[in-house]
């Protein structure tokens, strides 16, 4: 039995909606091991599942990855041992914690090359830019990308894994500090969306051809834009919704537009198997002990504030990614 610092919510809402309680854990139960964490990442989709923009049975947990040593190790689990370094990252919430019980699916051993606050800081968002780049847009050397808030955590990720590649990549940005670290990080143009029309800027740009693939985690904003900037029969992957979701969306569109590909796609669908896991996560950290993709982690909190931390990724005030620190 161990005591834990445990983050909870009881109705949506918005960051002061976040509770704190003392929690007894229990042994693993079979399949399972105890991790006491060292490092939590901070991923946008916290805060829609605290919003209830992804509605969940409450009262829940808050927090989807992190980094720590196994402390204890349940029935039948096997690979994983007391004193590994892991990290893993989780379809239920729960992460906001000092430890937690987690299931091995998705647990991962962390290379020694890899250390506990980089894990907590790229695992989901690393594994998130290999599936869209390798696996749903399959990008190819010489191809140009459209990626939309190319300085924030999966957009930083994003940008270096599509140059290392060897294609050119054209980011969006807030503001001009943003603009200058997303180019400090190989994107080769970019476009102030808050400021110039994205899809004409991208058609200059491409000399009037347009973009194959558009890699948009904003939504609502950026979707009519986005598929604007597409050549014939290009594909756009709408993966999430920083400024709200896309609700209505007419099927005509795509004709009218040139034969268009949608898809909304989602992590767990690119690692709906062991196998999958342990091949992405290789595929994560070969790339990061290559050294052609960098983690920033521009923000660190202490764990018990991560509603300041909602609130400045809310605010767009961040850039990189961000972690809680018990
Ligand atoms: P980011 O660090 O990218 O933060 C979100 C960024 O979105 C902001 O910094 C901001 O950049 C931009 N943005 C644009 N409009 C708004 C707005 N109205 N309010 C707030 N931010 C806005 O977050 P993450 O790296 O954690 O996640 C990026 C996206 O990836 C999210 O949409 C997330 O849901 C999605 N995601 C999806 C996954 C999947 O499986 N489908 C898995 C992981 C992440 P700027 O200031 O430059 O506009």
């Amino acid at each position: 039995m161990v005591r834990a610092r445990v983050a909870s919510f009881a109705t949506p809402g918005g960051p002061e909606v976040i509770d704190w309680q003392d929690a007894e854990i229990g042994a693993p139960g079979a399949g399972e091991v105890l991790v006491r964490q060292t490092a939590i990442g901070l991923n946008y989709i916290d805060t829609y599942h605290r919003s209830g923009l992804y509605p969940l049975p409450l009262p829940s947990g808050l927090g989807t990855e992190a980094a720590g040593v196994v402390e204890a190790v349940g029935d039948g689990v096997s690979g994983f041992s007391v004193g590994d370094r892991v990290a893993y990252f989780s379809a239920k919430p729960g992460a906001y914690a000092t430890h937690r019980l987690v299931g091995t699916y998705t647990l991962v051993k962390l290379p020694d090359s890899i250390d506990d606050r980089t894990a907590a800081a790229s695992l989901l968002k690393g594994l998130t830019t290999e599936f869209l780049v390798e696996r749903c847009a399959k990008v190819q050397a010489g191809e140009t990308v459209l990626v939309h808030a190319a300085a924030g955590g999966v957009g930083l990720l994003l940008v270096q894994w599509l140059k290392a590649i060897g294609a050119r990549v054209i980011g969006t940005t807030s503001s001009p500090v943003k603009a200058e670290l997303a180019k400090a990080n190989g994107c080769d143009e970019v476009i102030l969306y808050t400021r110039e029309e994205v899809a004409p800027r991208v058609r200059e740009l491409t000399s009037g051809a347009g973009v194959r693939v558009v890699i948009d985690g904003v939504g609502r904003d950026t979707f009519a834009s986005s598929i604007d900037s597409l050549s014939p029969r290009g594909l756009m992957i709408s993966y999430g919704n920083a400024s709200g979701p896309v609700t209505a969306f007419e099927l005509g569109l795509l004709a009218r537009k040139g034969s268009l590909f949608v898809t909304r796609p989602t992590l767990f669908d690119y690692c709906r198997t062991r196998a999958e896991v342990e091949a992405a996560s290789a595929r994560l950290f070969k790339m990061l002990a290559s050294g052609k993709v960098k983690v920033r982690i521009d923000q660190s909190y202490a764990l018990e504030d991560a509603a300041a931390a909602h609130r400045d990724l809310e605010a767009r005030a961040t850039t990189g990614s961000t972690i809680l620190l018990p």
